[in-house]
């Protein structure tokens, strides 16, 4: 039986005092939290998973309402959120267990503990996944956290502090705090926040870690991406094409690990296209509340004008519509499910983040060319390989400069996978039991027995 809370309630920006008072709330909730056991920790994080499930239509409607996300993927989001509670209800204690080191010591071991206050700067295109992710390890690892969310998806940062209340976390140890951008600043300058995590665009992600650089504050950055979708000749292009475009087009495209540049093997090239075009034209355009949808709107409608762009000087130079493109673009927020062929590196839609349906076909004729093209890109987050030969696959996968690669699957996120990227992606890690750590002073206890000395020794006659 779930206990019910009354939702918080908050109807404009939460002032400078009232942040403080948080922090002062935060600091004093993860004290006394620190000291209770993983196990009694872990406990409320299973909790958090029932809450979800419990809610999962009003926080999906939620999801929809504020971003615009088909229905059935926003409900698709709460139900991973829930299995993320599951994943660490069940394995954080194990993650936080002290390691034995051999050593020349009589003893050594490293131990987990918790960092303190960890604040969270997310973004709104999964509103509940990203900051869930994120809570369940922190949470079982002892720590408080207080939330920046994105400023469109309000309500689902009060509902997700609604939750953690329902499921018996501590008041206090977590807050969502309704503050603006430039508020941020104040509050990782606070020497009661030991660490910040971001997930959003490499450009707030390089502000933040400037800011969280100056007062020596931890940073893990989770920021945008353009994984590679590499087809190679040997490829089912019958099984590939669907995931290619599952891929690229769930959630409107706005997702950080969507495939972005389809880089194909040249012997595939016109196939690939034709069955990807075909595939893309049957997808059902619309109403988000409808459960045939298959793409809503863009969350904001600047995010259009943005992707115009991209797409229109991409075509500017060189770059060739196969379908969608701004002639068939939809009214409002709606961007219309769009293939580009000849995509070159250094045309934005494949140099920049495209965060929207905008699909990149890019030819290479071997395996040396498609690991320089998948490569030739300042971001660093994933990659996928379709293929029929897995040695082969598991040779390119160590020459891609990314955080994870999926063979014959999509790039997704997983509980028990690190996640997380290098070069313009960031660096630091979530989930699996590295981003469990990530949120640990990872701290190196080396014990020797109590020395006894001979009879008769002078004390400290022992040289340097
Ligand atoms: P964003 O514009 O970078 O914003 C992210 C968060 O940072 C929001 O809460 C935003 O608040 C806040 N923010 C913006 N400017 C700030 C500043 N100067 N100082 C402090 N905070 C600031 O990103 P978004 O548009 O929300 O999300 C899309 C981006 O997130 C994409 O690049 C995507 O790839 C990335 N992403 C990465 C991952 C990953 O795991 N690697 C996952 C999901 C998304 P406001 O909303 O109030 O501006």
């Amino acid at each position: 039986m779930i206990a019910t809370h009354p939702a918080p309630t908050q109807r404009r920006l939460h002032s400078a005092g009232e942040v403080q008072e948080m922090l002062a709330r935060a600091e004093a909730a993860q004290q006394a939290w620190s000291a209770t056991s993983p196990a009694v920790r872990t406990d409320c994080v299973r909790r958090l998973g029932e809450v979800l499930r419990a809610r999962r239509e009003t926080l999906s409607r939620l999801v929809t309402t504020e971003m615009g996300k088909p229905i059935v993927q926003a409900e698709a989001e709460i139900d991973k959120c829930a299995s993320a509670c599951d994943f660490y209800a069940e394995k954080a204690e194990e993650f936080l267990r002290p390691t034995i080191v051999a050593t020349s010591f009589d003893e050594s071991y490293i131990e987990y503990d918790p960092l303190g206050i960890v604040l969270a700067v997310m973004p709104w295109n999964f509103p509940f996944w990203q900051v869930i992710r994120l809570l369940a390890p922190a949470f079982a690892a002892g720590n408080a956290v207080v939330l920046k969310h994105a400023s469109n998806v309000p309500q689902c940062a009060v509902a997700i502090e609604n939750a953690v209340l329902s499921a018996g976390f501590p008041a206090g140890l977590f807050r969502a705090m309704l503050i603006p951008p430039d508020a941020v600043a104040g509050v990782i300058a606070d020497p009661r926040v030991a660490a910040v995590c971001v997930t959003g665009s490499s450009e707030v992600g390089a502000k933040i870690a400037g800011v969280a650089g100056t007062h020596l504050t931890k940073v893990v950055l989770e920021l945008g991406g353009s994984d590679a979708f590499i087809v190679l000749e040997d490829a089912d292009l019958g099984h590939v094409v669907g995931e290619a475009v599952r891929s690229r087009m769930l959630n409107a495209g706005q997702s950080c690990v969507a495939a972005k540049r389809f880089l194909v093997h040249s012997a595939r090239l016109e196939e690939f296209s034709e069955l990807f075009v075909a595939a893309v034209r049957r997808l059902v355009v619309g109403d988000p509340w409808d459960r045939d949808t298959d793409i809503g709107p863009l969350a904001r409608p600047d995010l259009v004008a943005s992707i115009e762009r991209q797409v229109s000087e991409s075509i500017a130079m060189g770059a060739r519509v196969l379908v969608g493109g701004q002639g068939d673009r939809v009214q409002g927020s709606f961007y219309p499910p769009t293939v580009l062929a000849d995509v070159r590196p250094g045309m934005p839609v494949f140099s920049e983040e495209t965060f929207g349906p905008v699909a990149a076909v890019t030819p290479a004729a071997d395996d040396d060319e498609l690991v320089a093209v998948a490569n030739a890109t300042n971001f660093g987050l994933g990659a996928s390989i379709w293929t029929g030969d897995l040695s082969r696959a598991r040779k390119l996968a160590t020459r891609l400069e990314v955080g994870c690669v999926f063979v014959n699957c999509r790039v997704s996120s997983d509980p028990a996978l690190p996640f997380g990227g290098v070069k313009d992606s960031g660096y630091g890690r979530e989930l699996g039991v590295n981003g469990l750590r990530e949120l640990t002073n990872i701290k190196a206890v080396a014990l020797r027995q109590p020395a006894v000395s001979p009879p008769g020794a002078r004390p400290g006659a022992r040289r340097l």
